[in-house]
């Protein structure tokens, strides 16, 4: 439990956000900055919210140091919203690379709008990454998706795929866990509630090059283009959740960016993945190479035992353990704003579990 009074959150999303940040939060709420109202009730085209939408997008271009050859956009539709806009954006053949749920989910939208080639597959098991050298990607593709990190599965990329066309990449899971070479990017988006804020607004990056190629009938909101022009006010945007995003990248600045969450990210997950591969009663399906650091499946020797685990890690202030309804066992999420004690309570928690149970 924290200082406050909080239980620790290992909910894969909406997930848990910086204490200091809903301080923030809650001292602001009812009167924002002086200004006698709060964030939610004022116009998104006063200047009082056009100051903090364009400190947000500031903040967010020199945290993940994007330069002007992209468009940082704020939009609806969380991140299955662009499994839509990115097909409708870069109209032709699409490449897609299976390795879990989430991947799957964007090769099915995309294949309402456009021929799609699945260029490599790591089902069933969705537990490894199949290497770019065995990956069939046609040259004539208009861009090549993948996930960076799949929530469910827990399979990560270390590495960036090394293609001749615009890379696509959904990180809805791991975008400001650490550093990223922007520039071998075409795209990136990422749902915000996970590492970024609330839930209902979208992180999308956009290299300028790659705006204006809409197919016709694409709606309006899902128009990249469209939503650069209106500086992502087309229509109202979801005003709460950029201004949180806002103090979440804030808070990333201060406690010293991305190269620090980098550090304390492998911190903590080295701390759980030790503690499972020390044990027989834990296992992790994952190979060691694609071993997530955001998000951490496992499960025990008998899955008699969980419904026993997860009730004894919630009176044990350790919330949200239970793995995905498709996969079963637990699976504990470390964002960004997860602590290290956290990390530490929750493997002490399954020291004790074990040695009473196995
Ligand atoms: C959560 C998640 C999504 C879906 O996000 P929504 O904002 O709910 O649409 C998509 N991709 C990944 C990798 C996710 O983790």
């Amino acid at each position: 439990m924290t200082d406050s009074g909080r239980a620790y959150n290992f909910s894969p999303g909406p997930a848990v956000l910086p204490e200091a940040v809903l301080q923030q939060a809650q001292a602001e709420l009812l009167n924002l900055r002086g200004l006698g109202l709060s964030v939610m009730e004022m116009s998104h085209r006063s200047v009082d919210f056009i100051e903090i939408a364009e400190q947000a997008e500031a903040d967010v271009r020199e945290l993940l140091d994007i330069s002007d050859d992209y468009a940082v956009l704020f939009m609806h539709g969380g991140a299955s919203m662009q499994f839509s806009a990115v097909p409708l954006n870069l109209p032709g053949k699409a490449a897609y690379v299976h390795t879990g749920s989430w991947s799957k989910k964007a090769i099915e939208e995309a294949g309402r709008l456009t021929q799609v080639e699945v260029v490599a597959s790591n089902a069933p098991k969705h537990t490894d990454i199949v290497p770019q050298s065995n990956w069939q990607l046609s040259e004539d593709a208009a861009y090549l998706h993948y996930t960076t990190n799949e929530t469910i599965q827990g399979v990560q990329f270390n590495w960036v795929p090394d293609v001749q066309v615009p890379l696509v990449a959904d990180m809805s899971s791991d975008i400001i866990s650490r550093p990223l070479p922007i520039d071998r990017f075409g795209v990136i988006y990422a749902g915000a509630q996970k590492n970024i804020g609330p839930a209902g607004i979208a992180l999308v990056i956009v290299r300028r090059d790659l705006l204006g190629r809409a197919r016709p009938e694409t709606p309006a909101l899902l128009n990249w283009q469209n939503i650069a022009d209106s500086k992502s006010m087309y229509n109202t945007p979801p005003t709460f959740a950029w201004y949180l995003a806002g103090l979440v990248f804030k808070w990333v600045k201060s406690e010293g960016g991305l190269t620090e969450m980098a550090t304390r990210n492998q911190r903590k997950a080295a701390l759980l993945y030790n503690c499972i591969d020390q044990s027989s009663f834990y296992t992790s399906p994952v190979q060691k190479d694609c071993r997530s650091l955001m998000n951490i499946p496992f499960t025990l020797a008998d899955d008699n035992l969980d419904a026993d685990f997860l009730s004894a890690s919630k009176a044990a202030g350790l919330l949200n353990l239970k793995g995905h309804r498709n996969i079963g066992g637990m699976r504990a999420s470390l964002y960004n704003a997860l602590p290290f004690a956290a990390v530490e309570s929750l493997v002490a928690f399954m020291r004790d579990f074990e040695a009473s149970r196995a």
